[in-house]
């Protein structure tokens, strides 16, 4: 496979950022287990937020929306990898799009402080929401290849501010040198990830529904949308390494590229997946109003198999009873939490009232 990574012998600064979400934190527990002693993670929740914090990686809380943390967190780095973003599934990107557009400043002061650092590379996280969404209006569209992203027409606020933070990236490389490196995520999913709350993404959220189903005996889920609407799933060690891979391939420099899997089903096959799993079969409710995105959208893997010799690969099944067994242990751990919370309430609550009593 071409671009995998030699050259460091793991001595020099690499900084993550958006490392106590999702990607960022994978990643970091990635190239930490491949030997890299120096490590830099940023995020701006307070580490007890973190979704991993790896051993002997120096963890930095800072907001990277102001342009004095971003030449802090650069100082000394080799290689820089943005993964920072104010992000979450379609419920939080059709209901935020101002906070979505406001990540563009993480991007701005990050490439402005790393080239003026000295950083030899520069990793951005872009979307397939850059994609232009009336190439996705049919459930059964082709293929998302990179030169589709032009003309151009991203999702409304992410999508944008995604394609925008990308020409950041190739204009650097063109007038200043920074080589850079792009990857359109196509949604990841994994353990150690979003899986409630409102940001979380569909194969976490019908996972949690499918498991909420089970223990509470309901039999019954809510499907937002129709069920007909198509994706692609990449397994979050496939994200981990076509990241490193990418970055460390020249031909690649300021070049947005796809990093998904091109296994494309419904949110209904997706849902059917999860029921077997979970050796249950619910009662489907649809949600024709509930955000539901473009009906359509797969990853073109061409290029990433005609440069890389490689692409996500990791089976939807496979990954996903690994996402859903971790899930469900966060699930009753949170029921075992909030029995404990409710049991400690009553028992105050009994003593407080023997106190009256007396
Ligand atoms: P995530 O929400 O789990 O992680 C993002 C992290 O960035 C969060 O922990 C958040 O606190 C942090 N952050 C937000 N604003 C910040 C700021 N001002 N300063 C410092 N930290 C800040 O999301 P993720 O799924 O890990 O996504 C990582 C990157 O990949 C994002 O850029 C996202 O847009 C991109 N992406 C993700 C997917 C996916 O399916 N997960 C798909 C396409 C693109």
């Amino acid at each position: 496979m071409k671009g995998d990574h030699t050259m460091r012998e793991g001595q020099e600064l690499m900084v993550i950022t958006g490392a106590g979400g999702f990607i960022g934190g994978a990643l970091a527990r990635y190239f930490h287990d491949r030997g890299h002693m120096r490590i830099r993670a940023v995020d701006k929740k307070p580490l007890s937020e973190w979704y991993q914090r790896v051993p002997g990686v120096q963890n930095l809380c800072l907001d990277l929306s102001r342009e004095e943390n971003c030449i802090r967190v650069c100082e000394g780095a080799t290689e820089v990898y943005n993964l920072a973003a104010d992000m979450g599934g379609m419920g939080f990107i059709e209901r935020f799009r101002v906070e979505c557009l406001r990540s563009i400043l993480i991007n701005t002061h990050m490439i402005e402080a790393a080239c003026r650092a000295g950083v030899e590379r520069y990793f951005f996280s872009s979307s397939a929401c850059a994609y232009n969404t009336e190439l996705q209006k049919d459930p059964q569209p082709r293929a998302l290849r990179e030169s589709d992203a032009y003309p151009a027409m991203a999702e409304r606020g992410y999508g944008w501010e995604k394609l925008l933070s990308e020409i950041f990236c190739q204009e650097y490389w063109a007038e200043r040198g920074l080589k850079t490196f792009i990857a359109r995520f196509h949604n990841v999913y994994g353990p150690h990830g979003t899986w409630d709350g409102g940001r979380e993404k569909a194969p976490a959220a019908i996972s949690r529904k499918v498991i909420q189903a089970k223990y509470t005996g309901s039999n019954e889920i809510r499907i937002w949308g129709d069920g007909t609407q198509t994706r692609s799933y990449m397994y979050i060690d496939d994200c981990t390494k076509g990241i490193d891979t990418i970055v460390h391939c020249d031909e690649l420099i300021a070049t947005p590229i796809n990093l998904g899997s091109s296994e494309f089903v419904s949110v209904d096959d997706l849902v059917s997946i999860v029921e077997a799993i979970a050796d249950v079969q619910l009662r489907r409710h649809y949600e024709p109003d509930a955000p539901k995105g473009v009906a359509g959208r797969n990853s073109d893997n061409t290029m990433i198999k005609r440069i890389l010799g490689w692409e996500p690969h990791t089976p939807l099944r496979d990954g996903l009873h690994k996402t859903y067994a971790w899930i469900e242990t966060q699930y009753l751990n949170q029921k075992a939490g909030a029995q404990v919370a409710e049991e400690t309430e009553q028992r105050a609550l009994a003593t407080s009232s023997l106190g009256h009593a007396r």
